[in-house]
């Protein structure tokens, strides 16, 4: 069942939007070549529970940190450890925060040092098909127009999609009714409602659709070996357009 938010509702997932915001501030400030993927998760961690929030990957089904952080073809669900970040290297950094019962969900897939001009391009095209998503979730439009924008932006580069796993309602809960895929039909799926709060978390791959996850039970890594990227956001569907409420 999809939940509708009221105007005080959005504003408690507002603040929880801002602290995982400010979290991923906190990441991109700090990074650098060397670094460990645990050293990531020990910068998200310490700025979620230094505003009094929590962080609400930990646990969640049972996953061991609190931020989920996959570095070049790993997709998502990267388990921080010992892995060590190197020039040229991009890392996802995937993470929420929970207030007053309200929780967050964002994520952005950083350059760790230069890269190549093709990665550098996969992120900036999979960042933009995330705002182009965004624009299209207006009252009235239709969930599959929010899909189909992502898609259609992503083939038209020649990109792989991944089809496992999307986007999600969110709340009172991490993850709530309805799913939310990077791959649709326009005009066709729920229509969208003043109050409906989701999040668009397009997940490109440089070659190829297919994913596989690792024996770990958790990290899902690109079939091609090659990189991918994620980036999220989570949004309010209001009279006034759609509301971004992890903007950084
Ligand atoms: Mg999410």
């Amino acid at each position: 069942m999809v939940s509708v938010k009221s105007k005080s509702d959005i504003e408690k997932m507002l603040e929880a939007g801002k602290i995982a915001a400010e979290a991923l501030n906190a990441v991109e400030e700090k990074l650098r070549p060397g670094m460990t993927t645990k050293d990531i998760d020990k910068i998200v961690h310490r700025v979620i529970t230094a505003h009094g929030a929590v962080p609400n990957f930990l646990g969640l089904y049972g996953f061991p940190a609190s931020a989920c952080v996959s570095v070049n073809e790993e997709v998502i669900h990267g388990i921080p450890g010992s892995r060590r970040l190197n020039e040229g290297d991009i890392v996802s950094v995937d993470l929420g925060a929970c207030v007053k019962g309200w929780n967050s969900d964002t994520c952005y897939t950083f350059k760790v040092g230069q890269v190549s001009a093709e990665v550098e391009k996969l992120l900036r095209d999979t960042e933009q098909s995330l705002y182009e998503a965004i624009a299209a979730a207006q009252i009235g439009a239709r969930l599959g127009d929010v899909s189909h924008t992502v898609e259609a932006y992503c083939r038209e580069r020649g990109y792989g999609i991944v089809q496992n796993y999307c986007g999600h309602g969110i709340g009172r809960e991490v993850h709530e009714d309805p799913e939310v895929p990077n791959h649709g039909k326009a005009g066709h799926g729920m229509r969208l409602v003043e109050g409906m709060t989701f999040c668009i978390e397009p997940m490109i791959n440089l070659r190829g659709d297919g994913v596989h996850t690792l024996k770990n039970g958790w990290t899902v890594v690109t079939d091609s070996g090659t990189y991918s990227a994620h980036f999220e956001h989570m949004i309010a569907v209001t009279a006034d357009g759609p509301l971004i409420l992890t903007k950084r």
